[in-house]
């Protein structure tokens, strides 16, 4: 692991650092991540918006006045109802104990001119970034826009910082820019783990964002002793080897990324283990008829069924490889564990990570709120991160462009 390198410098800003009479009556944007998971409307689990707090609290105690950005799930650059934040602006004010003020949008006149008559206190809340495609497209003219009336900028998204997108990167270029307290907290964390990480290194990865979690097996084939692969991303992999997961989740066109992953990890003595067994339904509730398969028994899948969860064989074979690790990382549910049919193989796959003594990092918004919703003792964890993506880039030793951008930013 020693050609790995991480940029541990200690030159970017942090909100932290600063001189609290410079701070005092000035106008801050803070991007947090609020991107927390729901379902039908209502907030699943709201610790990503707790742990945005501090920073918010601390503006506000040093007499700022408050604009927030976040993005909420993947609109795409378009309106969709069910992804505005009036829901979170309602939690946000519950929680600060103070008026929130809901925007409908990020940028235009309105939103300058609330903007220009924001004063000391006051909290205001911009619609969903990605309702606008500059966004994940890093657009300079909607950054800037994003920065006017604005005094300086406040990184507190760290579920967002691998992202080089318009009101977590773009906007450092327009304001004096610093990292807020969560993101200060996570990095300090995050680098702690990164140095003293011991082997042998097991990251478990599951979950639904194949698209971008495939690319990370990858990174991780020479950091990791063992990879165990659950949720939906082991779908893609049985799809490659020719197995019909039928009406699963699946990439069908990530089956040649997921073969030539398969090969370089021999070539990198990393072991991928694939799920021995799972749980098969044709419906997802709470009611489901399930069945048990076992693709080394040559079982088949019928016709309208899903994988949906590992498998009690999986579940012992990956509890004894997490038991005999000196680092375990995890991002990604091992099933669909909202609905209790499927919720075992993450139940019992997150107790033996609670149950190991040495260094465990959690992260991922479904992740987290898989541990909570378990009841699962948080200080058993060595580290709980808001990020996903985020966290994984950091523990590959990447730059992090949400984060190195605050280097180079220019003085308040
Ligand atoms: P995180 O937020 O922790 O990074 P993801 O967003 O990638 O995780 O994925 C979480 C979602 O994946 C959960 O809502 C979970 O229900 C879903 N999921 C896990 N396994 C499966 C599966 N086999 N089929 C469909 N969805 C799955
Ligand atoms: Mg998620």
């Amino acid at each position: 692991m020693s050609n790995i390198s991480i940029n541990m410098d200690e030159s970017y800003r942090r909100l932290s650092q600063n001189d609290s009479q410079l701070l005092q009556g000035k106008k801050a944007l803070v991007r947090v991540d609020f991107n927390v998971p729901m379902t039908n409307g209502k907030i699943d689990d709201d610790s990503r918006i707790k742990g945005a707090l501090p920073t918010i609290q601390y503006l506000l105690d040093n007499n700022c006045a408050v604009v927030i950005l976040s993005h909420l799930g993947r609109p795409k650059g378009k309106v969709v109802e069910s992804l505005r934040l009036d829901p979170i602006a309602q939690r946000l004010e519950e929680l600060l104990g103070r008026t929130v003020k809901k925007m409908n949008a990020c940028i235009g006149e309105e939103i300058q001119n609330a903007k220009k008559s924001l004063t000391s206190g006051e909290v205001l809340l911009l619609e969903n970034t990605r309702f606008y495609s500059e966004e994940t497209h890093n657009i300079a003219s909607f950054s800037r826009e994003l920065a006017e009336n604005m005094d300086f900028f406040v990184q507190d998204a760290f579920g967002c910082v691998h992202r080089a997108h318009a009101s977590v990167e773009g906007v450092t270029h327009f304001l004096p820019s610093m990292m807020g307290l969560l993101v200060e907290k996570e990095f300090e964390a995050l680098k702690g783990v990164f140095i003293n990480r011991k082997k042998p290194l097991t990251l478990l990865i599951g979950g639904a964002k194949i698209d971008t979690k495939i690319g990370v097996i990858r990174n991780f084939l020479p950091i990791a002793d063992t990879i165990l692969i659950g949720g939906g991303l082991a779908n893609t992999f049985f799809n490659a080897k020719g197995y019909d997961v039928k009406d699963s989740l699946v990439e069908i066109d990530k089956a040649s990324t997921a073969l030539s992953i398969l090969q370089d990890a021999g070539e990198e003595a990393c072991q991928i283990l694939l799920p021995r067994d799972f749980v098969v339904a044709k419906d997802i509730s709470d009611t489901a008829e399930t069945r048990v398969l076992n693709r080394k028994n040559g079982d088949l899948m019928n016709d309208g069924e899903k994988i949906l969860d590992i498998g009690p064989e999986t579940i012992q074979q990956f509890s004894e490889v997490i038991a005999n690790s000196q680092t375990v990382i995890w991002n990604g549910p091992a099933g669909l564990f909202e609905f209790s049919p499927f919720a075992n193989g993450t139940k019992e796959l997150g107790k033996a990570i609670e149950d190991n003594n040495n260094t465990t990092i959690v992260g991922g918004g479904d992740s987290v709120d898989a541990i909570n919703r378990f009841g699962f003792d948080e200080t058993k964890f060595s580290h709980i991160s808001t990020g996903g993506g985020a966290m994984l880039e950091f523990l590959e030793g990447k730059m992090l462009p949400g984060i190195s951008a605050l280097k180079k930013s220019h003085e308040l």
